[in-house]
């Protein structure tokens, strides 16, 4: 039985939407109760309400603050941090409504998009006129707005860098109900602090995004991926940076330990051709894809690589067909799904820089040892952004090695979420080992942009760590 309170707020968010974009009790679908993090718990929100326009948006949000009810902002739900799970008695917001790409400017080379627009449709509407949208993480379904909340990443950052690289100018909705609107069409400005990239990377805790201008590129038409196998893992993280600093300007740098790539290409029946008695050698493989506008302009780079690759160590270089190469970097991508598949306890997606990973992963390997677990996977290693799947029942077990493993990254100068983001499930980690004088200071921030704190209470932080902190 709803509260007065529960039933005021239903109702009055009801009034704004309509009946037929308010969703409440058993109407709540199980997908809003869940992203796909590994180790997050399901929560049952009060309602979902799917407003059509920011107008919508800002009213919804004006009433939550009035009430002190919390609000979630959600995409597609492919988070993978826990960060979209409303929280008990709270209500999401759901983006569906707002899918449209408002405008691609063939002139600026932006686009301008509500924040429900899946990557899949961005890059058909972009494909259409030789663009593209270059960031590429793994799961294609994922929203616009969550791809800017998360501030993710992919593959081909090596390249073009993250979404906040992308991201020219925002429309957004404060924890006030008001609205911003940040940038614009030009790549350049210094008018004060810089609200967009403070909204990239929030992850839905300062302001719902309702509408981004993004940059494209030109498509370039051809592509190679070239396969190396390594003896051993150390061998391959060290050609990374010789790779990037050789000048060939590499699409995507992907690194693979044996265990993932065998289970990677066993479970989506890919057909590397490699050779049995290299196969029975290598440990760790390198992806790199090369793209070009000019085809005789690749295969020269293409060449060059190969080269490259064999004078740091590669057990043999193989060029692969380009059906085998869509293959292996579409089973890539779904590399979170094969280590569910497997059961795995947790994925961690630390990001150290490039030249750093040889040592991190002799530090991860030794921990792993240490703690009989098993720790393994791939990575954007062009980028220094390592995904790891831990594979650890006991809970305190698995804590204890995943905070080790973050602080022996941090001790490298990384960061502990590279991508996913922090959301409810690494909060504990960067309470431990994030330095409280930043965290304060994100909190006054947190403050400043959401006085009531209603929006996604519970994701980079415990509401808790606001008590005794003045609101503003
Ligand atoms: C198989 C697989 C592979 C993946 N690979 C990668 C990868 O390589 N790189 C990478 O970076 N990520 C990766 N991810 C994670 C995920 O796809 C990204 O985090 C993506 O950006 C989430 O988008 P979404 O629309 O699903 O957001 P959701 O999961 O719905 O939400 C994510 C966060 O964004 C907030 N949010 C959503 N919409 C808005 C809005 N309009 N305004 C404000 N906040 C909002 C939510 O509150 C939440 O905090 C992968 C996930 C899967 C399942």
């Amino acid at each position: 039985m709803p509260t007065r309170v529960e039933a005021g707020i239903v109702d009055a968010l009801t009034e704004v939407v309509g009946a037929a974009a308010m969703s409440t009790g058993d109407d709540v679908g199980d997908d809003y109760t869940h992203d796909e993090a590994l180790t997050a718990h399901p929560h049952r929100p009060l309602a979902v309400v799917r407003p059509a326009d920011t107008a919508e948006v800002a009213r919804v949000v004006q009433l939550a603050a009035d009430a002190g009810v919390a609000l979630t902002a959600r995409g597609s739900g492919t988070g993978l941090s826990g960060a979209c799970i409303p929280t008990e008695g709270g209500i999401v917001v759901s983006f569906e409504r707002m899918n449209e790409i408002l405008e691609i400017d063939l002139e600026n080379h932006v686009a301008v998009v509500q924040p429900g627009v899946t990557l899949d449709q961005l890059d058909q509407a972009t494909g259409a006129h030789g663009l593209v949208y270059p960031v590429f993480p793994g799961e294609s379904s994922a929203s616009l707005g969550g791809n800017v909340a998360t501030n993710a990443g992919g593959m081909r950052a090596v390249k073009y860098g993250v979404t906040r690289h992308q991201v020219l100018g925002l429309e957004a909705v404060l924890g006030t109900g008001e609205v911003i609107r940040t940038g614009g069409k030009f790549v350049k400005a210094t008018t004060g602090y810089d609200l967009t990239q403070l909204v990239v990377g929030s992850e839905g805790t300062l302001a719902l995004v309702t509408e981004a201008t993004l940059k494209l590129y030109p498509r370039p038409a051809h592509a190679a991926t070239v396969l190396a196998p390594f003896a051993t893992l150390a061998d391959v993280t060290a050609a990374v940076p010789k790779i990037v600093a050789s000048g060939i300007g590499p699409l995507l740098v992907e690194y693979l330990d044996v265990i993932t790539m065998d289970a990677i290409a066993r479970g989506h029946g890919v057909e590397l051709g490699v050779d049995p008695a290299i196969k029975e050698q290598a440990t760790a493989y390198l992806v790199v894809v090369l793209e070009d506008r000019h085809e005789n302009r690749l295969e020269e780079d293409t060449a060059e690589l190969a080269t490259l690759l064999g004078d740091l160590g590669a057990l043999d270089v193989y060029v692969l067909p380009s059906a085998a190469g869509a293959k292996l970097i579409e089973a890539r991508e779904k590399a979170f799904w094969t280590a569910k598949a497997a059961g795995a306890d947790d994925i961690i997606d630390m990001v150290v820089p490039r030249a750093s990973i040889p040592r991190y992963m002799a530090a991860v390997a030794q921990l792993a040892q240490e703690r009989a677990s098993l720790v393994v996977g791939c990575g954007h290693a062009g980028d220094g952004n390592v995904h790891l799947s831990v594979f650890q029942k006991d809970q305190a077990a698995r804590h204890d090695l995943i905070h080790d493993i973050f602080a022996a990254g941090m001790q490298l100068g990384g960061a502990i979420s590279g991508e996913h983001g922090i959301g409810t499930e690494k909060k504990v980690y960067v309470a431990e080992l994030e330095d409280p004088v930043k965290l304060t200071l994100m909190r006054r921030i947190k403050a400043a942009f959401d006085p009531a704190g209603i929006l996604n209470p519970g994701t980079i932080f415990d509401p808790e760590d606001f008590d005794g902190e003045e609101r503003t």
